[in-house]
């Protein structure tokens, strides 16, 4: 991939200046973040690590990737109103992971009962990378979708504005030009309003169910505010604030602190740390609620990796999606190859050859967040210890994407400024409303770029490994 910023990179002089104003500036501009040491509070605060410089992206696989997205959105609410597709593909999983199982159950007993939600609201993140072929061609290549507290569409509205200034301090005014505006915190906003609207009470409000350590609220705010623009109310609650003061009326109307709820917007629930049994409580009741969920239990259970592994088999999108031919082409095209661990011949098969050969693959549990993605050395220890046992059932493989990697600096506050080979990864916001079986909303709603050190196999922004970033088209 081209290198555009080749001259600046090694100037070290030009380096330091550049990034004591970029620090400046992204303060300024609010991509920040809440303290390790104080998590709690707002008192204290820093910037959000960011690059240097804005990182170059293929034009073609950066439009690629914003032209899958409406595609993208529809296969996750096809398979999210799909009962046979879901119990079929995350049956072998539920028998030995906990966690989809648990999840799998308040799915089974909320359709037991009938939804009592008509409206549905989607926001999900699909993840790229750019695989770099033998010949030095770069093709995209979906890591994975986040239907569930898909982040940093708030913070990551704010970068293209610090890039735009530090390019321009580095001598690079044309190419500073050429930074694309970007703001999924308003779309996201969008479509959160629409399901408000829709739901239709003007007196009821939004609720952002938060974690209990809140160091991303900025880009939390960012959306919030949007929110309160268009006059919308919005309360923050965690699952035990849920637990303690939330009811369901006759309507199966939810009431939080007094307070009618008409959309839950998720930023918490995905994975197992996130619940005690009295969050489970909690969740059990949002969902049999009315109130729209972003996502409900099914688009949670739609962005496993179980699923996303089946969705690669031969003839399951056309399934998904008949009579959309053209959306199916475009989405198996940014497919990478994945590989049921399932016991019988196929998972047998495909654990010798992940053995034989690690660094060809990725070894995936059913969790989110980052971090918990086995490779390599380990990878192949693992592998050689669950071999035969059902454990192997909760994992997927995937092939391993293989980046050209860029020099750039990460910003990171208290870190020394260091030159870092660096590899990128492209999400595209998606955001869709349905009313009953009708599609009302369907867009894209922006990107966001993270960049991380070569060093690193895994983990994203929030796990301290990653940081945000700007695509620069080239
Ligand atoms: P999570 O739900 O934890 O975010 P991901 O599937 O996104 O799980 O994986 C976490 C990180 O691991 C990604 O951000 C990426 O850096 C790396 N990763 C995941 N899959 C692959 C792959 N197939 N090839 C190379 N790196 C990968
Ligand atoms: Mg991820």
């Amino acid at each position: 991939m081209a290198a555009p910023w080749r001259d600046v990179v090694r100037d070290a002089a030009a380096v330091r200046e550049a990034a004591a104003v970029a620090v400046d500036a992204a303060l300024l501009a609010g991509v920040l973040m809440r303290t390790g040491e104080q998590p709690h509070a707002s008192d204290v605060v820093n910037y959000a690590p960011f690059t240097l410089l804005p990182s170059a992206v293929p034009r073609a696989l950066f439009e690629q990737a914003y032209a899958v997205q409406q595609d993208f959105n529809l296969l996750v609410d096809a398979i999210s109103q799909n009962k046979e597709f879901l119990e079929q593909t995350l049956a072998s999983t539920i028998k030995v992971d906990d966690f989809t199982a648990q999840l799998f159950r308040i799915y089974m007993q909320v359709l037991e009962e009938g939804l009592a939600q008509t409206v549905f609201l989607g926001i999900n993140r699909s993840d790229y990378m750019f695989d770099c072929g033998l010949d030095g061609t770069a093709a995209l290549r979906q890591i994975e979708i986040n239907t569930i507290a898909a982040s940093f569409g708030g913070l990551t509205s704010r970068t293209a504005d610090v890039h735009r200034l530090v390019l321009k301090v580095l001598g690079k005014t044309e190419e500073a030009s050429h930074l694309l505006p970007n703001n999924p915190a308003k779309g996201l906003a969008l479509g959160i309003a629409k399901a408000w609207e829709l739901y239709g009470s003007q007196r009821a409000v939004v609720m952002f169910l938060v974690e209990e350590i809140q160091r991303n609220i900025f880009d939390q705010r960012c959306v919030e505010n949007e929110l309160w623009n268009r006059n919308i109310r919005v309360i923050r609650k965690r699952f035990r604030d849920v637990f303690e003061q939330g009811s369901l009326d006759a309507g199966r109307r939810l009431y939080v602190d007094g307070q009618e709820v008409a959309v839950v917007y998720y930023r918490e629930g995905y994975v197992p740390q996130n619940y005690d049994q009295q969050n489970w409580e909690a969740r059990l009741l949002l969902e049999r609620s009315r109130a729209v969920k972003c996502p409900d239990i099914a688009t949670q259970l739609a962005g496993t990796k179980k699923v996303q592994q089946e969705l690669s088999r031969p003839g399951t999108l056309e399934k998904l999606l008949p009579s959309r031919p053209e959306a199916v082409a475009r989405i198996r095209a940014t497919f990478a190859g994945l590989y049921s661990l399932d016991e019988g011949e196929e998972g047998d098969r495909m654990a010798a050859t992940a053995i034989a050969d690690p660094d060809r693959f990725v070894l995936k549990p059913q969790r989110e967040g980052g971090g918990n993605n086995l490779y390599g050395e380990e990878l192949r220890q693992v592998l050689e210890k669950i071999k035969d046992s059902p454990e192997r059932t909760s994992y997927i493989l995937m092939d391993k994407i293989k980046p050209q990697p860029a020099l750039n600096y990460l910003l990171r506050a208290h870190s020394p400024l260091q030159v870092s080979e660096c590899i990128s990864e492209l999400g595209i916001f998606g955001v869709y409303v349905r009313q009953g079986q009708e599609l009302v909303l369907n867009q894209a709603a922006g990107h966001l770029l993270r960049t991380k050190a070569i060093e690193h196999a895994d983990g994203g922004v929030a796990a301290g490994v990653a940081v945000l970033d700007t695509p620069y088209l080239v």
